[in-house]
């Protein structure tokens, strides 16, 4: 069943033109569903409206299925589609606001090896409204509004391959930043990629304001090719030109993920090699001690040594953190929560 989330504004306007509805109803159906309201909770239309509209359209694609908070503050979120999957979130809570990770994808067919979420393949791709619908069903749940935002910042970086599922994500980006809807801030979005070159070369042009942030992980293509499949498709050399191609389109920086994996890709020389890519274009590196996956038996650099590596890449004039490690006490990678609930319910 599609739902009425996967709309634009614009759509909406057709669908209930075609309905003979006034003008005013576009709002006022807009703003239910921004304040992601079931269709009882909608007072200002007409009942016979509603009912119309909800015997063809779900009003809520997805409900809280289960949540875990962390000391830390950060919630995870088991949200069940209207088909029985399940999706994850992760909501983390910073001083200038709150951050939503969104899924784009039921599972993900990257095949990386430290990810959780690729564990049971691909499933399905969500549709615009089903990745819209989490930004505002926690927004509802945190007691927030259209006027009075509770997310402030969106991350796609969930379960799924954003970029495989290009479309509804595209759509998506318009759809949450639109100032009629939720309107969150383009700049505040940041979209990541394990790197389809082809798909980021299309985005560039597709005039949007978000951050693009590449997976890398690795600084050569023979250690990439040791866990992310995708390295037998794209070489480092062509996601580096694609991420040059997309600065010098959108001026935007372009942020890359460097997941430091013991003894496979966290020595000086690896980080001596990752300099060596970083000029010709503005970046900044973010580096992640890995989240140990034990059914892959990876495990993550020491907090120690992932300082080392930062700063060997700031002596060489780099840009680049180690971001802090939030929720790991609620299985806070990707795709973890979801494994686990999985896993114990089969
Ligand atoms: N498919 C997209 C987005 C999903 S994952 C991508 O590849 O970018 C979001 C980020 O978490 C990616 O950088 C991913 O590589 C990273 N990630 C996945 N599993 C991880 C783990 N166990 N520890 C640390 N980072 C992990």
């Amino acid at each position: 069943m599609l739902s009425l989330l996967d709309f634009s504004y614009e759509e909406l306007e057709k669908l209930l033109g075609d309905l003979d509805q006034p003008k005013y109803r576009v709002t006022q159906l807009y703003d239910a569903l921004v304040s992601y309201k079931s269709p009882d909770e909608v007072t200002n239309i007409p009942k016979s409206l509603i009912a119309d509209l909800s015997t063809k359209y779900s009003f809520q694609p997805l409900s809280i299925y289960q949540e875990r908070k962390s000391k830390d503050g950060t919630i995870k979120f088991l949200y069940k589609l209207l088909d029985g999957n399940l999706i994850e979130g992760v909501l983390m809570k910073y001083k200038y606001g709150n951050t939503l990770c969104v899924s784009t994808q039921v599972g993900c067919r990257m095949g990386c090896k430290f990810c959780a979420s690729t564990l049971g393949g691909l499933v399905r791709n969500l549709t615009s409204g089903e990745i819209l619908a989490q930004v505002l069903c926690v927004n509802a749940y945190l007691g927030g509004t259209k006027a009075k935002r509770q997310i402030t910042n969106v991350v796609l970086m969930g379960s799924g391959e954003p970029l495989d599922n290009y479309d509804n994500v595209v759509k998506f980006l318009r759809c949450v930043s639109d100032v009629r809807g939720i309107g969150i801030s383009q700049r505040n979005i940041s979209l990541s990629t394990c790197g389809l070159v082809d798909k980021i070369d299309k985005l560039k042009d597709k005039n949007l304001q978000i951050t693009l942030t590449i997976s890398l992980h690795a600084p050569n293509d023979e250690i990439r090719r040791q866990t992310m499949p995708i390295a037998n498709k794209y070489s480092i050399k062509e996601i580096i030109d694609s991420a040059k191609r997309y600065f010098n389109k959108t001026k935007r920086r372009v942020v890359f993920e460097y997941a430091l994996i013991e003894g496979k890709n966290d020595s000086f020389e690896c980080a001596e090699m990752l300099c060596g890519l970083m000029h010709g274009f503005s970046n900044h590196i973010n580096l992640i001690p890995l989240n140990e996956v034990k059914e892959r038996g990876l495990k993550g650099t020491t907090r120690h040594r992932a300082y080392a590596f930062m700063k060997k890449l700031q002596d060489n004039g780099i840009s680049a953190t180690v971001r802090r490690t939030m929720g790991e006490d609620i299985e806070g990678a990707c795709g973890q929560l979801r494994a686990k609930v999985l896993s114990d319910t089969q």
